[in-house]
C-alpha cells in the first residue's frame, strides 16, 4: 500500500501548486482590475470637477500684463473680428496723436472661459440675475464671437466715447464704458445703448 500513497501524493502534489498557482494569479488579475477601475473613475471625477483656471489660449490677458492691439500672436486680439480690429487700430493710431495709448483688458474669449466668468460672477454677487448684468453667457458674448474687445484705459474710453463712431465703433452697455464693438459703418450714428449685459439688444 506505502507505493499506491507515495504515487496518489506525486500525482496531488502538482495539480494543487497548479491550483494554487492559478488562484493567486486571478486575485492578482482582480487587484489589477480594481485598481484600473478606481485611477480611471478618479481621473473622470477630476476632470469633471477640476476648477476651471483659464489659459492664454482662452483668451486670457493675466492681471497686470499690457496687452496692445498689435499683440496678435495672443488669442485674445488674433481671434477678434478682423473688422473690429482693424477699426480699433485705426482709432488707436488718431489717438496716439493726442499721446493716447489703447491697452486691451480682454478681447476674444472661448466660450468654457465665458462661463468660467459667469460662474465665478454668480459666487460673487450670490445671483444669476446680478451676474448677467455684468457678464454675458457664452452664447450671447459678443466676446465669444470676437465682435467686442475692452480698453483698459480710462482716457482711451472717454475718446472712444468723442470719436469711435467715426470708425464704427460703439459703447454698447451703459454700464461698461470699456466695452466696444463695430457696430456700424464709419461715421452713422451709433444705436442707443442699452443698460447692462442683461438687457435685450437691438438686432
Ligand atoms: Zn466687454
Amino acid at each position: 500500500m506505502a507505493p499506491m500513497q507515495i504515487s496518489t501524493n506525486l500525482v496531488a502534489a502538482p495539480s494543487r501548486v497548479r491550483q494554487t498557482t492559478f488562484v493567486a494569479l486571478a486575485v492578482c488579475l482582480a487587484a489589477i482590475v480594481a485598481a484600473c477601475v478606481i485611477v480611471v473613475a478618479g481621473l473622470t471625477t477630476s476632470f469633471a470637477t477640476a476648477p476651471f483656471s483659464p489659459r492664454v489660449q482662452d483668451g486670457h490677458i493675466p492681471e497686470g500684463a499690457t496687452v496692445s492691439l498689435d499683440d496678435d500672436h495672443l488669442p485674445a486680439i488674433g481671434k477678434l473680428d478682423p473688422a473690429l480690429l482693424s477699426a480699433m487700430r485705426e482709432a488707436a493710431t488718431d489717438a496716439a496723436g493726442s499721446g493716447l495709448d489703447f491697452p486691451v483688458a480682454s478681447g476674444w474669449r472661448s466660450a468654457q472661459y465665458q462661463d468660467w466668468m459667469l460662474r465665478i460672477a454668480v459666487e460673487t454677487y450670490g445671483s444669476e440675475d446680478v451676474a448677467r448684468q455684468f457678464v454675458a453667457t457664452p452664447e450671447e458674448s459678443s466676446h465669444v464671437t470676437g465682435k467686442a474687445v475692452d480698453i483698459g484705459s480710462v482716457d482711451a474710453q472717454s475718446w472712444l466715447s468723442q470719436h469711435g463712431a467715426d470708425y464704427g465703433l460703439c459703447q454698447v452697455y451703459a454700464n461698461e464704458p470699456w466695452h466696444y464693438e463695430r457696430l456700424i459703418d464709419p461715421g452713422d450714428v451709433c444705436p442707443q445703448m442699452v443698460p447692462d449685459a442683461s438687457s435685450a439688444r437691438e438686432g
